[in-house]
């Protein structure tokens, strides 16, 4: 299976900013066809460039995605953005739950799995944020945690088809931190456990890790088992930088 390999911009980039990133990376891609091999590359980009962002990637190179959407699909909930707009500009994913989401916008599991829903609805597919933050992982919380966003974020009908699971402990992101590779790869044994028993083909929803992925350890932790790609914030805003961590697939 290719590595996903899924940039989340946050709240960066410029137009032109963003059609440079684009321009730098198709040619860098035809120089390395072997990148597109090995990993599936995803730009969830601001709402506002996401429809430039289709146009400039209209070869089908790279998949776009949102960084979050509504749980209505129409009507009155001005500032919102429906699945059904974010399919229309082209978008194949949607990230929710991202944790700065449920910090700074009090998001909780239920709204996450009502989105979750929408987006399964209009085709897209959800890429859903869980993961601890520094106190629980100090108390050991972590699997406990982790196993309550899954029961509660993952909409029941979810399919590895239509669903991505991004593992992103909160206190590694941004900040230079990453979980051991011991750590790494028992909680994605965990949650690859998780997802065999609850769904009938949870073995193959794709399951990333995020939080301070870059150049210099991408290839360690794409090699652990059940991690299938990942989610990636500050090293995904370089083109250098974010095709380096495809190339570690
Ligand atoms: C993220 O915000 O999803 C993320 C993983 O950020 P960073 O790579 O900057 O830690």
């Amino acid at each position: 299976m290719k590595k996903l390999i899924a940039a989340n911009w946050k709240m960066n980039m410029t137009m032109a900013e963003t059609r440079g990133f684009v321009k730098n990376l198709l040619q860098s891609v035809e120089k390395h066809p072997e990148i597109l091999e090995k990993s599936e590359l995803i730009i969830c980009a601001p709402h506002v460039y996401l429809s430039a962002l289709s146009t400039f990637c209209e070869k089908g190179v790279v998949s776009i995605g949102a960084q979050d959407c509504s749980a209505h699909n129409k009507g009155a909930y001005t500032g919102e953005i429906s699945t059904g707009m974010l399919k229309d500009v082209g978008c194949t994913h949607v990230i929710v739950g991202h944790s700065e989401r449920r910090e700074y916008h009090g998001e909780k599991n239920e709204s996450v799995c009502e989105k979750a829903k929408t987006a399964h609805k209009d085709g897209l597919t959800a890429v859903i944020c869980i993961g601890e933050s520094q106190s629980e992982r100090k108390a050991n919380l972590q699997e406990k945690v982790v196993e309550r966003q899954l029961l509660e974020s993952v909409p029941k009908n979810a399919t590895a088809g239509n669903t991505v699971i991004a593992y992103e402990p909160v206190w590694a992101i941004g900040t230079g931190k990453t979980p051991s590779p011991d750590d790494a790869e028992q909680m994605h044994i965990f949650i690859r456990a998780f997802l065999t028993k609850h769904y009938s083909d949870g073995q193959d929803m794709p399951i990333l890790y995020g939080g301070s992925m870059n150049p210099k350890n991408a290839n360690e932790l794409l090699s652990i088992p059940n991690i299938d790609g990942g989610l990636i914030g500050g090293a995904s805003l370089k083109v250098e930088d974010y095709l380096a961590i495809a190339q570690s697939a």
